[in-house]
C-alpha cells in the first residue's frame, strides 16, 4: 500500500487535515503511518479571497498567500507528509478495505481517503458520485453539493472534509472540519482512544 491515508485537495480543509495528521508523528500510534496529500490548488476557493475575519491570520492576508504558506508549513514542519503536485483525481475505487485513487498521471493505493475538493457542482470523481447530494447549508441558487456523510464519514474508511462535508463556506469552518477528520483518523489509529495533538511552550 502506498499510503495509510491519502487526502484529496490542497485547500483549507485538505491542508489543515494534513497538518494535524503530520503533527502526530511523535505519537507511537502514528509514527509509522504514511500520509499523502494530492496538493491540487488550481480550483481552490482561496484563490482570489482576502481575509480579515479569521482568528490567527493577519488581516489583509490573501488566499493565494495561504495556499503557498500552507504548502511551505507542511513541507518545513512535517516533511514526512508526501505532497503530490500537478495531479488531479479522476476516480476513487474500493480495493479490499482500502482504495485505489486514480489521477491524470498515477494510481495510488491507500487505506483511508479524505475527500476535500470543495462543493462545486462540476464534481466529477468516478466512484464517489453516488454520494453527491444538494448542499444543505448554501443558497440553492448556487447549486453547490455535499457528499452524504455522518459526522464526516461517508463510508468505511472514506471521509469528506470542508465545505463539501456540508459546512457553510468560511475558512475557519473548512479548516476546522479538516482538523476534525484528522483527529478522527488519529483516534482510529489509537484503538478508539480519543487523540489530539498539542504543542506547548516549554516551562521555565
Ligand atoms: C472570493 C472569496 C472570498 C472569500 N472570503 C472569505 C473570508 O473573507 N472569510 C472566510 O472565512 N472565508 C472566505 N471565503 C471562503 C473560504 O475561502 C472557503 O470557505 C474555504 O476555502 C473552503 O475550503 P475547502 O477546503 O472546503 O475548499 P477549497 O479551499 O476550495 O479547497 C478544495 C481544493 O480541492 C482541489 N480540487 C478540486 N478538485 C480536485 C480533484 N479532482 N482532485 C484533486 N484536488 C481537487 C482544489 O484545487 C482546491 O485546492 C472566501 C471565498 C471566496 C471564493
Amino acid at each position: 500500500m502506498d499510503f495509510d491515508v491519502l487526502i484529496i485537495g490542497g485547500g483549507a480543509a485538505g491542508m489543515s487535515c494534513a497538518l494535524v495528521l503530520g503533527s502526530a508523528v511523535k505519537k507511537p500510534f502514528a509514527a509509522d503511518k504514511r500520509i499523502g496529500i494530492i496538493m491540487h490548488q488550481r480550483s481552490s476557493a482561496l484563490d482570489g479571497a482576502l481575509f480579515n475575519n479569521v482568528l490567527g491570520i493577519a488581516p489583509g492576508t490573501t488566499g493565494n498567500e495561504l495556499l503557498e504558506r500552507g504548502k511551505e508549513q507542511l513541507r518545513t514542519l512535517y516533511p514526512h507528509v508526501v505532497q503530490i503536485d500537478k495531479e488531479k483525481v479522476s476516480e476513487v475505487r474500493k480495493k479490499g478495505s482500502g482504495f485505489e485513487v486514480v489521477t491524470n498521471k498515477n494510481m495510488y493505493s491507500c487505506g483511508i481517503v479524505v475527500v476535500a475538493v470543495g462543493p462545486s457542482n462540476l464534481f466529477n470523481i468516478e466512484g464517489l458520485k453516488q454520494y453527491v447530494e444538494a448542499h444543505p447549508n448554501l443558497p440553492a441558487a448556487k447549486q453547490r453539493i455535499q457528499l452524504r456523510n455522518v459526522n464526516h464519514l461517508v463510508d468505511d474508511n472514506l471521509y469528506v472534509a470542508g465545505v463539501l462535508a456540508g459546512w457553510r463556506s468560511q475558512f475557519a469552518m473548512a479548516a476546522g472540519s479538516g482538523a476534525h477528520v484528522a483527529t478522527d483518523i488519529l483516534t482510529l489509529w489509537n484503538d478508539g482512544n480519543p487523540a489530539m495533538v498539542h504543542d506547548s511552550v516549554p516551562k521555565g
